[in-house]
């Protein structure tokens, strides 16, 4: 963590697909937000959805910030004491999080199989987890992990109460928080989700201002609670709205 007071903000794209022109202002915001400051700004490539990866997309926004000039103090080529800055390479830190907030109650070990899963769902899709494995004994957990039955890490929100945060654009945020999923943190091939790395990442890396595009906004409670849950101070957050455009088509999509 930074010690001193410095502001530090970072661009944290997927490469799950080519950059849009939105993806570039959220990243030209984050960084005129720290360099207008004297602060820092980092490239962080979120590489955990390992389906969606697209062959060459590291590459492409690599170069894109290159050629606006848009230049990182840390990240993937340019090193800094915060790396690795790719997250298929941290995979170790993430587990050893997760485990923590099992050890403190936030987090808990889900042992059901894809079938059950699939059955809580009804002919819509819809439908949640039902918490099934929220409260399993401890014998009943040693058991299975010995048996080398597959898992999943989940989030165990609080059932009751509001979970509020104050954003920079779009100010007070409430979330009911018998409105949250017991989410998943780490998912069964041990990689662990995007509602999770980032957090954890924007904590270890020093990021003081977290800047993105507004489909964040609602899910920012989430991540409240598990800054919350590790007692650390939670970062400023600052929500872009998107630019969206017409597609030959007539449909309005992401620019
Ligand atoms: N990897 C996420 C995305 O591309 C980053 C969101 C964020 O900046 O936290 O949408
Ligand atoms: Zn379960």
């Amino acid at each position: 963590m930074a010690s001193n007071s410095q502001i530090k903000t970072r661009f944290a794209p997927s490469p799950t697909g080519f950059m849009h022109i939105g993806n570039l202002r959220t990243a030209l915001y984050s960084y005129l937000l720290a360099k207008s400051q004297g602060g820092k700004f980092i490239l962080r490539i979120e590489d955990t959805d390992q389906e969606r990866l697209v062959e060459g997309a590291q590459d492409v926004i690599i170069k894109t910030l290159e050629m606006t000039g848009i230049d990182y103090d840390e990240g993937p080529g340019v090193g800094g004491e915060n790396g690795p800055y790719i997250q298929s390479e941290r995979k170790g830190i993430y587990l050893e999080y997760a485990k923590k907030l099992i050890e403190s109650g936030h987090a808990y070990y889900c042992f059901c199989t894809a079938e059950r899963l699939k059955s809580l769902h009804d002919e819509n899709g819809l439908g949640g987890y039902d918490r099934h494995c929220r409260d399993l004994s401890k014998e009943e957990i040693e058991k299975n992990l010995a048996e080398g039955k597959p898992y999943v890490i989940r989030q165990k929100m609080p059932l009751e109460g509001t979970t509020s945060y104050v954003d920079e654009v779009y100010g007070k945020v409430d979330m009911d928080n018998s409105e949250l999923q017991d989410q998943i943190l780490i998912k069964a091939d041990g990689f662990p989700t995007y509602n999770f790395c980032h957090v954890i990442d924007d904590y270890l890396m020093g990021v003081t201002h977290v800047v993105r595009g507004n489909e964040y906004l609602t899910s920012t409670p989430k991540y409240c609670l598990l800054y919350d849950a590790f007692g650390w101070e939670r970062p400023h957050y600052v929500h872009l709205p998107l630019l969206m455009g017409k597609d030959a088509d007539g449909n309005v999509s992401k620019l």
